[in-house]
């Protein structure tokens, strides 16, 4: 049987989140005690009132397909929390829910993005971007952004990063793996832009909820970008339901029904109990997922104070479940090394699209031994 499969493999590389993973797993099966700071996903078991709806719908018998856009009330609950809290107007018919926002993000890439259309990445960028818009056959133009910024783009970047031929713009704040929070006047300069040049935006906001300095704003809620902004956020990070695989997206009505038309044809819907739990999340008591954000926010802090004490220069983390931290040499034998002799796992900088950084995340309570450990590694 040919080995020859689709062209967009030729230029995708397999992540490389997963293969620092996936050696942590390695030693942790060969019974070392490994620190575990290479996972963006919250060491927090969902909050019992959300277990409790999912368990309410599978003993109800709740089990079968749900609508392919998701259930009413959720997406109800989801247009509510958008208009009131991210100050965008949005009808539940304007929602689809997807399996993750990983999906939603793939799947919105596939709906807008043409052969040839060029699509703006800032970097250092989550690791999936790119590949979607491979695979999808667009052309990536990364716009670099610098540590000295704290990772923001100045107004001067984006003017020169984006032109008439620019399709679409990622953007994530805050951001993985920097932990950016973009200042409002940044998202106002990047709004003008979109109109001047008439391009979308894919506006990634699933970290939302967890902003230890600054504000969440949506760009989407800024003159001129209800048309041309799409929306994605999920329950998976802020509410602890990664695994629960819960995300959704918003945008114009006929890009919505568009994207409909693929979901219909893939996945076909999120799990329907898992919908029920969605519910339970945006409905019901805040004070868990608070708890959450403060939590991370502790972390953060001591973050920030081991690598200072140590001496070393980090842009602070204004939100996110990471930071991103110049370890001045080879990244990826970095880790590796950190991994092998320390025992503490983290993912290479490259895998972001920038040599010399390793990202750190915060989902574990041994931040402080984790971070002394990678401070002496860097000395
Ligand atoms: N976007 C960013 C920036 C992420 O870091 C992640 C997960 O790590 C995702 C999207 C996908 O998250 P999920 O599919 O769990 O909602």
């Amino acid at each position: 049987m040919s080995t020859e499969f689709a062209a967009w493999m030729d230029a995708v590389e397999p992540s490389e989140t997963a293969r620092m993973a996936d050696l942590a797993s390695r030693l942790r099966r060969e019974g070392a005690d490994v620190v575990g700071m290479e996972t963006a996903d919250p060491d927090f078991p969902t909050p019992e009132h959300v277990r409790d709806a999912a368990k309410a719908a599978l003993d109800r018998g709740e089990t079968g397909y749900p609508p392919t856009p998701g259930l009413y009330d959720f997406r109800a609950a989801i247009a509510h929390k958008l208009s009131a809290e991210n100050d965008l107007p949005t009808d539940p018919e304007e929602v689809y829910v997807t399996p993750g926002s990983k999906y939603a993000l793939f799947e919105a890439v596939a709906t807008l993005v043409r052969a040839g259309d060029e699509v703006v990445i800032p970097e250092p960028a989550w690791v999936s971007y790119e590949p979607m818009v491979k695979i999808a056959g667009g052309v990536v133009e990364p716009m670099a952004l610098d540590a000295e910024t704290g990772f923001e783009p100045t107004a001067a970047d984006l003017q020169s990063a984006v032109s008439d031929d620019t399709r679409l713009f990622v953007l994530n704040t805050p951001s993985n793996p920097t932990g950016a929070v973009y200042e409002r006047e940044t998202l106002e300069a990047l709004a003008d832009l979109a109109v001047d040049h008439d391009f979308w935006v894919l506006a990634d906001e699933i970290y939302e909820k967890l902003i230890y300095d600054g504000e969440h704003v949506s760009i989407g809620s800024l003159p001129g970008m209800a048309e041309r902004t799409i929306t994605v956020n999920a329950l998976s990070k802020g509410y602890a339901m990664t695994g629960w695989r819960l995300g959704y997206i918003t945008g114009p009505q006929a890009f919505v029904d568009a994207l409909g038309t693929l979901q219909s044809h893939s996945v076909t819907s999120a799990t329907v109990f898992a919908q029920r739990g969605g519910i339970a999340a945006l409905e019901g008591p805040r004070e868990p997922f608070e708890e959450l954000r403060e939590t991370f926010h502790d972390r953060r802090d001591v973050l920030v104070d081991v690598l200072s004490d140590a001496g070393v220069d980090v842009p602070v983390p204004e939100g996110g479940l990471s930071a991103f931290v110049p370890v001045g040499t080879d990244d990826v034998a970095f880790c590796e090394a950190l991994l092998e002799s320390d025992h503490v796992a983290t993912t290479p900088g490259t895998a972001f699209g920038r040599e010399g950084y390793v990202r750190v995340c915060l989902t574990t309570d041994r931040v402080e031994e984790g971070i002394e450990r990678l401070a002496r590694q860097i000395a």
